[in-house]
């Protein structure tokens, strides 16, 4: 009998190697059909190294990136939504008519009807409400994901896409402060100070899941090798000498061994926790 789909939606490649890289391989191994879509090319993300991308071609370079992580994870289909990256929050790209954030939501949102409805997911796995730290992107694929899930159900919407399908359950991606503490606590060991004033990694702190909050944290230490490679397909986004890659040497084991997600929908009984995307789903 087939295993039932997972489908991730997220906005930029590399969102899906930080938040579920682990999880994509994890399901895809056990022979879960894994979907990535991916709302934009990250066209205004930054270029460790000039030989690899410029301005014009980074798109096409990060679909490749994200392709390539996409076969590390084992992920059966990338669904790119063909949008423009928006950028960082208060900068020139938010401007561009292309730009993610300027799409209408009803447009967006029938393109995610139409894929949730053609792979019939059980489960499906976006950002969180922040975002992560906020980025205009992330609050956007995070909100019409949220309502795609939904009117995909909705047998009186999008009536021409196809037959409704209600998806078993949404969870969100999220990352707890104490994930932040360790994290800092490596980077000083591994000799990385300025970390610690980076505003994106403060307000990532601030904004940070107590570990109450979470209701599924996923093992995927089995999957770290997998993870590493889907990491280091994403090149543009990380210079050799980055930081990064010192920290996943030394303290992967502590840092990188579990994914967390909350429960979006249905309801969890109260104190309940889950070990499996798919407990209790045949
Ligand atoms: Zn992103």
């Amino acid at each position: 009998m087939p295993k039932p789909p997972l489908l991730l939606a997220y906005a930029h490649p590399d969102d899906e190697t930080f938040g579920s890289a682990g999880t994509a391989a994890h399901y895809a191994a056990l022979g879960h059909p894994v979907y990535l879509i991916c709302a934009t090319r990250g066209e205004v993300g930054q270029i460790s190294d000039p030989a690899l991308a410029t301005p014009e071609t980074l798109g096409a370079v990060r679909e490749a990136e994200l392709r390539c992580a996409a076969e590390a994870m084992g992920v059966e289909e990338v669904i790119f939504l063909d949008y423009r990256d928006s950028g960082m929050v208060d900068t020139a790209p938010n401007a561009d008519p292309r730009a993610f954030i300027n799409i209408p939501a009803e447009e967006v949102i029938t393109k995610l009807v139409g894929i949730i409805r053609r792979i019939r997911p059980a489960v499906i796995i976006t950002f969180d409400p922040t975002g992560g730290y906020g980025h205009p992107d992330h609050l956007a694929i995070y909100r019409h994901t949220l309502a795609a899930f939904h009117a995909a159900a909705n047998a009186t919407q999008f009536p021409a896409l196809g037959t409704p399908h209600q998806a078993s359950r949404l969870f969100f991606a999220a990352i707890t402060k104490s994930f932040f503490q360790a994290w800092g606590e490596e980077m000083q060991k591994v000799g990385v100070e300025a970390e610690q004033d980076d505003p994106i990694m403060e307000q990532m702190r601030q904004l940070g899941y107590e570990d109450d909050q979470i209701d599924l944290s996923l093992d995927v230490s089995e999957y770290l090798e997998r993870k590493w490679t889907a990491f280091q397909c994403h090149r543009t986004q990380f210079s050799a000498d980055d930081p990064m890659n010192r920290l996943y040497l030394a303290a992967r084991r502590r840092l990188f061994t579990v994914e967390h997600y909350l429960l979006a929908y249905p309801p969890l009984d109260l104190g309940a926790k889950l070990t499996d995307l798919f407990e209790g789903l045949s």
